[in-house]
């Protein structure tokens, strides 16, 4: 983690265990992080997607150009938003809201990359700030599955790893012709049976692009109902699926490779959640011990469903942003009463494969 990456880490660490610890009533200073789910809708198909599998029920859901404008305006200002899905691309008004939010807020975009080109690169690269604590996009996160016809399989779309690529290209094309180091660019891939054996050739492949993080996503089995459907506050004492993969020793071998690249490659190659490799392992063999994690995370972060409601991270529904003001939702009773019962537990069954989980055991060893 760079000197700035570090910072961040303190400020965001510090912001979450000062209420975490003095504010028993469970409310939490404004948040560090908002992610913001534009839309349901996908232009790919992945076959570890959940949102596809509920696309019918998602279709049609999606909010106004006013109304997120609304929403936008009502997240504190100093929060980073990040721009998530669905896919955030396929909305036409996509560089209107993101010009909307970057008035305000440092903006974070995650993509699959496909429909990201042209007039909206030109327009995101245009929005970026000079410096990463300005306001405006200082990252994008481009999902990559794999290479090639690897990405293409997963995602069930020929021709989306050409696409992606090509893309990322001319977003780092655009980011030099106007003078700018931001956005950031970050590869990221859920590791999977599928693209296991590739993980050291997606490092390659991002320092072929020139990212400035390359990052390993650790599958995730819970079902959030994505801000849709609320959740009981049941679901996160009951653990989610466990994890079906079966190239384990793939996965060690690749996952050496990758620490020992860590050392040579002029980026930041990183896990989500942060774990060592051991651990990584543990979690693909269904056998993490939970008591060995805790969770600070909804004292800085929560997420806002694409019908505006505010949520921590199951889709326990806080309150919505058209009907209530940011600080109703994000310190009103529903999620106050979360934080409490969290703080009191130390974490949840249900957190089993959260990306925002931390690990707290001394031992990673499988
Ligand atoms: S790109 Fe993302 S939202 Fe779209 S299908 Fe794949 S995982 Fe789902
Ligand atoms: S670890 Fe648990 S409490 Fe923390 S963000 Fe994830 S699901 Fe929520």
């Amino acid at each position: 983690m760079g000197y700035l990456g570090k910072l961040y880490h303190l400020i965001d660490l510090s912001s979450a265990l000062v209420p975490y610890h003095f504010i028993k009533s469970g409310r939490a200073f404004t948040p560090m992080r908002i992610a913001l789910m534009v839309t349901h809708r996908c232009n790919l198909r992945c076959a570890m997607c959940m949102i596809v599998e509920r696309d019918a029920e998602f279709r049609d859901k999606d909010l106004s150009t006013p109304q997120l404008k609304l929403i936008i305006s009502r997240i504190p200002s100093r929060t980073l938003i990040t721009f998530t899905g669905g896919e955030p691309f396929v909305r036409r008004d996509i560089l209107d809201l993101l010009a909307h939010a970057t008035r305000d807020h440092r903006v974070n975009i995650i993509t699959n990359g496909v429909l990201f080109r042209d007039e909206l690169i030109r327009g995101v690269v245009s929005m970026a700030p000079r410096r990463l604590f300005q306001k405006g996009p200082i990252l994008v996160g481009v999902s990559i599955q794999g290479l090639g016809e690897t990405h293409d399989r997963v995602v069930n779309v020929k021709g989306a790893f050409e696409k992606a690529r090509e893309h990322v290209f001319q977003l780092q094309e655009e980011k030099k012709r106007q003078g700018k180091s931001l956005p950031l660019l970050d590869i990221k891939s859920v590791i999977t049976d599928d693209n296991v054996g590739q993980m050291n050739d997606l490092v390659d492949f991002a320092k072929e692009v020139g990212a400035d993080f390359c990052t390993f996503q650790i599958v995730n089995t819970q079902d959030s109902s994505y801000g849709i459907t609320d959740v009981s506050e049941d679901a996160y004492l009951t653990p989610p699926p466990p994890v079906r993969f079966s190239n384990i020793e793939t996965l060690r071998e690749q996952l050496a490779i990758v620490e020992r690249r860590k050392k040579e490659v002029p980026f930041e190659i990183r896990y989500n959640p942060i774990l060592p490799p051991g651990e990584i392992v543990k979690r693909y063999k269904n056998e993490i011990n939970i008591q060995d994690y805790g969770c600070y995370v909804p004292w800085t972060t929560a997420h806002i469903g694409p019908g505006g409601n505010l949520f921590p991270c199951y889709s326990i529904n806080c309150g919505n942003l058209l009907e209530k003001t940011f600080d109703e939702a994000w310190n009103g009773a529903v999620f106050r009463e979360f934080r409490r019962k969290l703080r009191d537990a130390k974490i949840f069954p249900g957190c089993e494969g959260c990306c925002f989980i931390s690990y707290r055991g001394k031992r990673g060893k499988d």
